[in-house]
Parts: structure tokens; sequence; C-alpha cells
């Protein structure tokens, strides 16, 4: 079976593209990573939330205060998608962690049974 020549690294491969895997796995991570203006969040977002993070100083659910692995992000709590603004009174600071395990519609992965009453509102 002929080898194709990669057209980035000019590597011989066998692949089904003109690229071998190599490069086609960092072609398409490039090109499905979303920046943050695509995102509809741009320069005047990151502003804000970097004056919102040092504001609060720390996460207002857990009360981390930002590490490296675990950063303090600026969050709404109103989601724009729900009519909320970026006035101050509806921003606050989350850890990432908190901030992606707080979900606006996703269901709870593992409902807790211990917890289990019935709040309507
Ligand atoms: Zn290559
Ligand atoms: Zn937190």
């Amino acid at each position: 079976m002929p080898k194709r020549e990669c057209l980035t690294c000019r590597h011989l491969h066998d692949g089904p593209g003109s690229r071998c895997p190599t490069c086609t796995t960092t072609r398409e991570r490039a090109r499905l990573r979303p920046t943050t203006t695509q995102r509809g969040y741009g320069a005047a977002w990151q502003r804000l939330s970097a004056q919102v993070i040092a504001w609060f100083g720390r996460c207002v659910d857990c009360g981390h205060q930002g590490s490296e692995d675990n950063p303090l992000t600026a969050d709404h709590i109103v989601p724009k998608s729900r009519g909320g603004t970026d006035a101050w009174d509806n921003l606050i600071a989350l850890c990432r962690n908190c901030n992606s395990t707080k979900g606006t519609s996703l269901p709870e992965p593992h409902p807790d049974p211990q917890n289990s009453h019935t709040g309507m509102g």
C-alpha cells in the first residue's frame, strides 16, 4: 500500500487523509477551540470580569481564593441568555470548579437521595 506524504510535516503516512494523523489532530483541535470573542465575550467582558474577580477576591460559593488549576471566574447571577445584564449587581465571582458544576440547564448527573425534599419555588 503506497504511503502518502503529509501536506504539513512531509512525513510519509498511510492514513486516509492528506495529512498524517498527528497533524490532522492538531488542526482539528485548533479549529474546534472556541475563542472568547466567538462565545460572545469580547475585550469589554474580559476587562469587566477581571474587575469583578479583583473586587470579590474569592469564590462566593466555596470561598476559594483562586489557584492555577482552579482560577476565579466572573459569572452572571441571571444568565445573559435569560435577560441578565453586565451590571455589577448581576455579577459574582466563582471559582472555575463551582462555575462548571453550577450548570444552568443541565440535569443533575447524580441526584442526592439524602437531599430529596421537593421545593416548589
Ligand atoms: Zn504531518
Ligand atoms: Zn468555588
